[in-house]
């Protein structure tokens, strides 16, 4: 998380300043935490809509008595920020039947693979007993990644290494893993072309139908996270978001709010390449985190 509160690290210092509010320092105020969000490749509309909100609170609102004019202007930037990225609602991780089955959908190199195995561990720690499905058929190391990765974790998995009908190895997969409480369907992110990777996609949903769809994201993509979920979100729907990376890029802020704005929660981010590196997505501790 680094990377993003250094980009903020500025304003901050720049608030940190003042000790009154006047227009001339509004408006500086407003430039740094424009620049701010520009350079976490924040979509320029929300930028426009996220200040323009938060220059209205810092001209009408007073701080309660005893708290400093400086703290509450860092305060209301904060409660933007979170009600930016979905607001203080905790993340609902509950599996309400079993087996859930959660499919994930991404680009090659999203972190699909290494997140699906997070996700298994992640629930595994909290009692749930997850299943692997790999069905990518177009990258060969898929399978064997993945494999090793529920190995190590000790979880089962389901892959055909030569397998060439990824609907089917799908279907396959479901019905050879008994008794386990949540499904993890991890998918091709590459095909011959974009097309051929959305309608596989969108074959596999059909067959499995997954009671969640989540899209893998990599926070260093940008500004693109959007262009990807709205791609994806032609073919099947989007209920979740992982984001991948949060560790190795300052522009996660624009992964964030962008996928947001699509309408999909971020539920996860990964936070390294280990596979015990995965989050819980807090919108009130990652601005906290961001503005430091
Ligand atoms: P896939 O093609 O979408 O299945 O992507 P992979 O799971 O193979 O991941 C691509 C690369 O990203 C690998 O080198 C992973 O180790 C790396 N990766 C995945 N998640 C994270 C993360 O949260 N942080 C970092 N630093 N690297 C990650």
């Amino acid at each position: 998380m680094r990377p993003l509160a250094e980009l903020f690290s500025k304003l901050i210092d720049k608030i940190r300043g003042i000790d009154y509010l006047d227009e001339q320092v509004l408006t500086e105020i407003t430039r740094e935490l424009q620049r701010s969000l520009l350079k976490a490749d924040v979509p320029l509309d929300l930028i426009k809509s996220f200040t323009d909100r938060a220059v209205q609170r810092m001209k009408e609102e007073r701080p309660p008595p005893g708290i400093p004019l400086k703290d509450y202007v860092i305060y209301i930037i904060y409660d933007e920020l979170v009600r930016l990225l979905g607001g203080e609602a905790e993340v609902n991780v509950g599996i309400p039947k079993r087996p859930y089955v959660i499919m994930l959908l991404g680009v090659e190199g999203s972190g699909k693979t290494t997140t699906a195995a997070k996700i298994a561990l992640f629930y595994l720690k909290r009692g749930v007993k997850p299943g692997l499905i790999e069905t990518d058929t177009i990258r060969p190391a898929a399978y064997d990644q993945l494999r090793q990765l529920a190995e190590k974790i000790g979880v089962p998995f389901y892959g055909e290494r030569e397998g060439r009908d990824a609907v089917e190895i799908a279907k396959r997969g479901l019905a050879s893993l008994k008794n386990v409480d949540l499904v993890i369907v991890d998918t091709a992110g590459r095909h011959r072309n974009e097309q051929a990777l959305l309608e596989e996609v969108r074959a596999i949903y059909e067959a499995v139908k997954p009671d969640e769809v989540m899209l893998v994201v990599d926070a260093t993509v940008g500004r693109q996270a959007a262009a990807q979920a709205e791609a994806f979100m032609k073919y099947v729907p989007v209920h979740s978001v992982a984001i991948t990376k949060m560790d190795s890029t300052a522009r996660g802020g624009g992964a964030l709010a962008a996928v947001a704005k699509t309408g999909a929660r971020v539920k996860f981010i990964g936070v390294g390449e280990g596979v015990d590196e995965l989050e819980l997505f807090n919108a009130r501790k990652f601005v906290a985190r961001v503005l430091g």
